[in-house]
């Protein structure tokens, strides 16, 4: 039996959440004296002096119509990165609860945890980036509030067993997190529609990567409506700002342009990965379901520093457990995509 009042903090129970002018009055008026703002105007742009829908009421129901969820299971959050916090904040006690993290993984898990005053505790993938899971099981103790799992996962670039995770829903009772920052270039599918199957789902969601709208920040969060409500209650009130709610509603239109990208990018990683494959010492380029390639290389930092003289920035994971000696390459544009691989050939001909 999964029972959400028992994972909640106390604090967050008892909160009277913030209640600010435009919830006080959320209607059509023709005089607005409610939020001290600036009744002139704002310079350059002259409508950015109101206070933006502390609900962006506009933007979920755009992304339930995308999603063919209700839009009562959608929280969103400045960033995937203030979804994970809150959701810390919401259900783990400081100094009291656990969670578990399955590494080599995202690193804001890890960072929010210790933040928030909150034991961290490991269940490394095995050597084929798959859950552990019997260490995962060993760990979980009733003081267990999240067990984060990131499919596909990053820095690894696979998705994780769909059958593994379903065990994981099905066994425990805290609540499982699925960050699927990468979902739109894998093969899997995504967990948001088995939502109403597990009351304990978290589904994480991005604008950041797929949607090219990092600058933007704006992350998801899809669960039952119960969660939903903890998450609304603990946020800021404004978290999300008016240029961005404006903007995403524009980009949301656009699924197809999206989808013409994702298509082109996941193309272009298989160039990729295939150039690599035949560099000599290359030992290994890891399937990836992202938009990045995670290659196995002889002398991985020498080379990560070696571009860095050319101007190019990879992601150095070679000190990183399981992924010794390998570098995590984001898939660029055609032209980035070849001024590196003229740069690798530079690397050999030294
Ligand atoms: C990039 C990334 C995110 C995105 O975070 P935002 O705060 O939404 O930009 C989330 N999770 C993972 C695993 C990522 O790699």
């Amino acid at each position: 039996m999964f029972e959400l009042e028992k994972l909640i903090r106390n604090n967050i129970k008892k909160l009277t959440p913030y209640s600010s002018a435009r919830d006080e009055f959320s209607g059509e008026a023709k005089v607005f004296l409610d939020a001290n703002e600036n009744s002139l105007g704002s310079p350059l742009l002259k409508w950015y002096n109101r206070y933006p829908d502390p609900h962006q009421l506009a933007v979920k129901e755009k992304l339930a119509q995308v999603k063919g969820i209700g839009s009562q299971h959608i929280f969103l959050g400045n960033g995937s990165d203030e979804c994970i916090d809150l959701l810390f904040r919401s259900f783990c006690e400081p100094g009291r609860d656990n969670v578990i993290i399955c590494p080599p993984t995202y690193g804001m898990y890890e960072v929010s945890a210790h933040i928030n005053d909150v034991e961290l505790r490991k269940a490394p993938l095995l050597d084929d980036f798959q859950l552990d899971l019997v260490h995962l099981e060993n760990l979980v103790d009733t003081h267990t509030k999240l067990i984060w799992l990131c499919s596909p996962n990053n820095p690894t670039g696979n998705s994780l067993n769909r059958t593994d995770i379903e065990m994981v829903l099905n066994n425990f009772k805290g609540i499982v997190v699925i960050d699927e920052a990468y979902i739109n270039f894998a093969r899997q599918k995504s967990f948001v529609q088995e939502l109403t199957e597990y009351p304990n789902l978290v589904v994480m969601q991005t604008l950041s990567k797929a949607w090219g709208l990092a600058g933007l920040r704006l992350g998801m969060a899809f669960a039952s409506a119960s969660i939903i409500e903890v998450l609304n209650k603990v946020k800021p009130p404004y978290n999300i700002n008016q240029a961005t709610q404006e903007l995403v509603l524009k980009a949301l239109e656009e699924v197809g342009q999206v989808n013409d990208m994702i298509h082109l990018l996941v193309d272009m990683r298989q160039a990729l990965t295939e150039v690599f494959l035949s560099m000599p010492t290359v030992e290994k380029v890891y399937p990836s379901d992202a938009n990045f390639i995670l290659v196995k290389i002889k002398d991985a930092r020498k080379i990560y520093e070696f571009l860095l003289t050319k101007g190019i920035v990879l992601r150095d994971r070679s000190n990183v457990k399981l992924c010794e000696d390998c570098l995590r390459i984001t898939v660029g544009t055609e032209k980035e995509n070849t001024i590196l691989v003229d740069a690798m050939q530079d690397w050999y001909a030294q």
